[in-house]
């Protein structure tokens, strides 16, 4: 034994860079695809020919080589583009990172032929773009997306289709590519641009595809012919680029999620007295994080007001470190509601965890689990990032919105008892479920109450198959 320890440690010795004997870490990999200015037209200058060794590119052969620009082959006027001080930026503060980036984008091509199956001029821009991702993925994994592309498309009638189109294009690339959940960062166009159709469609991707963002191109100047961005300015837009990536890939969940213990987010409704009385100690004692959503009822009968927390107690609670999250002022329907009262209602809520020092909430239940689309759009315009709804589905991460998250609804009544121990009986690795809880028991609302006892069986049973337990504001981070 000893003298193969011996042998080895001479081998290395002889060898001298014993650090070539350790496996590189994968590429971390971006695509970049769209029109020319993804490719890249700002002049070039000295900064485009320092290559650095943890920037590479796959070039036209299908090798990785050094990124400079031009990183694009598409047309001899390729010039700088976003995609390099993308990845500077990307990688600052990181050490032994590497990014490979996989220049995809075709000057002039309008939305129309990117899609499978579709020419522009001497190519398929769709396919070549995920058939040279999957030869980079060989190397690496495939971490998101930039798409900068729509001058071709500015315009009143071809507009109209472009939100549809690029809907499908996103889903279109996470299936081919087999990542349901792909960040996708598209940028506005240049605002000197003489028309103003896309940008307006851009900026509502947030609302409209999962796991997307847009990039601004405020103050970015155009190389004088009012379409092309300048050097700076495609490298400012490259940044741009890389902070809106960095806030989605914090979001995303590991792609390792699937090999993930299932996870159990646990959501207490409408403050009752109940949740500072007996489930709190109860939390505490097996460990497990909650988020209560709280909200005001307007009593029915004066003696119902000692069956609800006031905001003291509220604030006992998120001093134990459960997350308050936000159930409306006042227990509205959302549905029902002008954008005004809307507003309104979630404003009540967050005035009163700033009086009480609680951190603006993060997380929203729709009361009755009632919601639509102006609602998820005033939540996402307020700052929310997830909202809870019913529906007694597990959390699929690709399919369904952080603004409209499915849960359990538990009482103490037999079906109910049954369907959601059914529910945590079947939970597979990378599972989600969300369980919603009113009172402890309720003593207002008999058909809402869950018994002490059925809550620390649930509590016993999630404790001994080691799922993990979180509040909602952890749902994807934790
Ligand atoms: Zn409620």
């Amino acid at each position: 034994m000893k003298k193969i320890f011996k042998t080895v440690l001479l081998l290395l010795f002889l060898n001298g860079y014993s650090q070539n004997t350790v496996p590189e870490k994968p590429l971390e990999l971006y695509l970049l695809i769209g029109q020319s200015n993804m490719a890249g037209r700002g002049a070039l200058d000295n900064q485009s020919q320092l290559p650095s060794e943890v920037i590479l590119m796959l070039d036209k052969n299908n090798d990785w080589i050094p990124a400079k620009d031009p990183m694009h082959f598409d047309k001899p006027s390729a010039g700088v583009g976003p995609g390099i001080s993308f990845a500077q930026t990307m990688l600052e503060g990181k050490n032994g990172v590497k990014i490979g980036l996989i220049p995809c984008a075709w000057g002039g091509s309008p939305i129309k032929v990117w899609k499978s199956g579709a020419k522009y001029f001497n190519n398929f821009p769709y396919d070549e773009a995920i058939s040279r991702t999957k030869i980079a993925m060989q190397k690496g994994v495939l971490k998101g997306i930039l798409w900068h592309q729509g001058e071709s498309d500015n315009d009143a009638v071809k507009s109209q289709v472009y939100l549809e189109k690029l809907k499908e294009l996103v889903a279109s690339l996470r299936k081919d590519l087999n990542a349901p959940n792909l960040p996708f960062v598209a940028g506005e166009i240049g605002r000197f641009n003489k028309e103003d159709y896309i940008n307006k469609i851009i900026n509502t991707i947030p609302n409209e595809i999962e796991n997307s963002a847009a990039v601004s191109s405020e103050g970015l100047t155009d190389k004088g012919d009012h379409l092309h961005f300048d050097s700076p300015s495609a490298r400012e837009l490259g940044k741009r680029y890389a902070v809106a990536m960095q806030q989605l890939l914090k979001e995303t969940p590991s792609l390792k999620t699937s090999k993930k213990k299932p996870k159990v987010v646990l959501t207490f409704d409408d403050a009752e007295i109940s949740h500072y009385n007996n489930v709190a100690p109860l939390l505490k004692k097996y460990g497990f994080g909650a988020t209560f959503f709280v909200c005001e009822f307007p009593f029915k009968k004066p003696e119902e007001k000692k069956e609800y927390m006031t905001w003291n107690q509220i604030q006992e609670l998120y001093k134990q470190d459960f997350e308050i999250g936000n159930h409306t002022g006042h227990h509205k329907n959302v549905t029902k509601l002008s954008p005004e009262d809307i507003n309104k209602e979630i404003a009540y809520v967050e005035e009163k965890c700033a009086e009480f020092k609680i951190p603006k909430p993060i997380s929203f239940a729709y009361p009755g689990n009632r919601y639509d689309t102006i609602s998820q759009g005033i939540l996402k315009k307020r700052g929310y990032k997830y909202a809870r709804a019913g529906g007694s589905t597990l959390y699929d991460i690709a399919e369904d919105s952080r603004l409209a998250i499915p849960s359990y609804t538990v009482a103490s009544t037999d079906k109910l008892e049954v369907r959601v121990k059914t529910a945590l009986q079947n939970l597979k690795q990378g599972d989600i479920i969300v369980l919603t809880f009113h009172g402890v028991p309720d003593v207002v609302h008999p058909d809402y109450s869950t018994s002490v006892e059925f809550l620390e069986e649930l509590l016993q049973y999630i404790k001994e198959k080691d799922f993990q337990v979180v509040a909602m504001r952890n749902i994807l981070t934790e």
